[in-house]
């Protein structure tokens, strides 16, 4: 990696492709902050701040929240992790956001050094998604199917109660989906020739896609 002192990295993929699952234990790895648009926006909209009020109604019915809004709250976290690095999740999900993106990194000389690219076939996400349980306080991620609880509808540590996102429905997910499509595929192109992009077949169990993502980052960041 030539510029070694910190790694600055975007994980990359559609809903459902594992980005919720394997961003903590990188982020853990490697160190850096982890900066998820999704966590940040729904924390606002618990606590109802301006900036919840005015996502929620975009957030529930699976629509993307407005660039302005979205890339404010991202400028101000990045300001953040000079020391630290970072891993961006969920952020940029437009054009114009990875080039808002792009701006301010680079007048700050600090460029994104990693892009790891969770690739998953569509016929997968629905599944995913739709049997994905969460435990609301602490992020914890289970599935129906895949990971599930010890019991049904409880979280592991505390026992609280499982919840399913507004948004993990099969119409709203429908939705992220033509967005992701349209709208944030298209961000790859812009980073294309810059050797960054880590792609990682998202289509195995959570252990061999962590396994794959740690191979390809220590091969670069060692
Ligand atoms: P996520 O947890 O990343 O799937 O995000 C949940 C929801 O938050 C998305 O469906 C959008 O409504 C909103 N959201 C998160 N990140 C962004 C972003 N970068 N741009 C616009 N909306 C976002």
């Amino acid at each position: 990696m030539k510029n070694q002192e910190k790694i600055r990295m975007l994980i990359f993929g559609p809903p459902g492709a594992g980005k919720g699952s394997q961003a903590p234990k990188i982020v853990k790895a490697y160190g850096v902050k982890h900066l998820s648009t999704g966590d940040m926006l729904r924390a606002a909209v618990a606590a109802k701040t301006e900036l919840g009020v005015k996502a929620k109604s975009a957030m529930d019915a699976g629509d993307l929240v407005s660039d302005d809004l979205v890339c404010g709250i991202v400028a101000e976290a990045l300001k953040k992790c000079d020391k630290t690095g970072f891993m961006l999740d969920g952020f940029p999900r437009t054009v114009n956001q990875a080039t808002v993106l792009e701006k301010q990194l680079t007048s700050a000389k600090t460029p994104l050094t990693h892009i790891i690219n969770l690739v998953v076939p569509f016929e997968l996400l629905e599944e995913r998604i739709c049997g994905r349980r969460i435990h609301k306080p602490s992020g914890r991620s289970y599935h129906v199917k895949f990971n599930p609880p010890k019991v049904e509808g409880k979280d592991d540590k505390t026992q609280e109660p499982l919840i399913q996102r507004n948004d993990d429905c099969p119409e709203a997910l429908t939705k992220r989906l033509e967005k992701f499509n349209s709208e944030t595929q298209p961000i790859l192109k812009l980073y294309k020739d810059k050797g960054i992009i880590i792609n990682v077949a998202g289509d195995n169990t959570f252990e061999i896609i962590e396994k794959q993502i740690n191979v390809s980052l220590s091969a670069q960041v060692n």
